[in-house]
């Protein structure tokens, strides 16, 4: 039987727990704050944020949100991340990605202070994760990494093959797959857009991650009886729905299942795990700034 993992069940619980870390804070006169930037007319977007806050005021995270035009200047945006930076009640900060093309993104990661940076995507946390003492994990592979937890799949010395090389997924999902602790040791190979035989790879894996942001490019002939698919691919395909589109994976479901031995759906699988995560590394950055010990999930 396959198992299909319940996203929504296992963030719960880890919010459940969060609850009891956020209580400790509160003994000790701390309230997280999270601020989030949203300088964008994506529609997406404007429900990630929304998606965040929600969260946040389910659990008695202060959510401080702004928002700038799209096209205003980028000091705007830089004056906004130097004002939170400076913050005490903001102990992370979130810029809502993509940004527009008129502003440097990569000066928009470097500008967010490291200890308030609960994405993890500024270079000194980028550069932390990968020598192992990380201090932020970002949070969409941090909670594929929870999730295989959970589920009891035992990472160490598992094949583990990644469909994707961006820097929010497929690169920090390989760097904490094969770090020397619980949750890695893992033999990693990371697949991309000019990987030859991709099927050839997808089939060698113990743990399959698809994060190509390509509808149902894995389907149940790529994998082996057994795997493990994690599907992170959110993707907006035509549909004769009421919205007029509907949201499917990287993975073909149904012939997947077939196969896997556990499996993730879309939607509720890797999703509600990434807003659980920026949460706990909220409480996380809470914690480093208040110089108050609590235990994290
Ligand atoms: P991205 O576009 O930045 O990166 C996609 C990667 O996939 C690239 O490295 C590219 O080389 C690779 N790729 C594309 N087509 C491929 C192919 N045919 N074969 C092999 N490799 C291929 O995307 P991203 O930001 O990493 O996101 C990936 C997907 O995950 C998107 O659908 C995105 O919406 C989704 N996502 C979901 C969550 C979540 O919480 N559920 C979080 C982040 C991203």
């Amino acid at each position: 039987m396959t198992h299909v993992l319940d996203g929504n069940a296992v963030g719960k619980r880890i919010r459940d727990d969060l609850r009891d870390s956020i209580a400790d804070l509160d003994s000790a006169g701390v309230k997280p704050g999270l601020a989030t930037v949203l300088m964008s007319d994506d529609p997406a977007s404007e429900t990630y944020v929304s998606m965040k806050q929600r969260a946040c005021d389910n659990l008695g995270i202060e959510s401080i949100h702004h928002e700038l035009d799209a096209d205003a200047p980028a000091d705007e945006l830089f004056d906004t991340v130097e004002t939170l930076n400076n913050a005490s009640e903001v102990h992370g900060i979130l810029v809502q990605m993509p940004v527009p093309d008129h502003v440097d993104k990569r000066e928009v990661l470097r500008s967010v202070d490291p200890v308030k940076d609960v994405d993890g995507f500024h270079p000194e946390n980028v550069g932390r994760l990968v020598a192992g003492d990380a201090r932020f994990k970002p949070c969409t592979p941090h909670g594929i990494q929870m999730l295989l937890a959970d589920a009891g799949v035992e990472t160490e010395g598992a094949d583990a093959v990644i469909v994707g090389r961006s820097d929010i997924v497929g690169k920090p999902m390989v760097n904490l797959l094969i770090q020397k602790e619980p949750g890695g040791n893992a033999t990693t190979t990371v697949c991309h857009s000019r990987t030859k035989n991709l099927s050839e790879k997808t089939r060698q894996a113990d743990i399959l991650i698809a994060a190509a942001g390509s509808p149902e490019l894995i389907d149940g002939s790529m994998i082996t009886e057994g795997t493990t698919v994690i599907d992170v691919g959110v993707n907006r395909v035509d549909a004769d729905t009421e919205k007029g589109y509907e949201l499917v994976g990287d993975v073909e479901f149904e012939s997947a299942k077939e196969k896997a031995g556990v499996i993730t759906p879309v939607p509720g699988g890797v999703g509600p795990m990434t807003i659980t995560m920026l949460l706990y590394n909220t409480v996380k950055a809470a914690s480093i700034q208040e110089d108050v010990a609590v235990d994290l999930p």
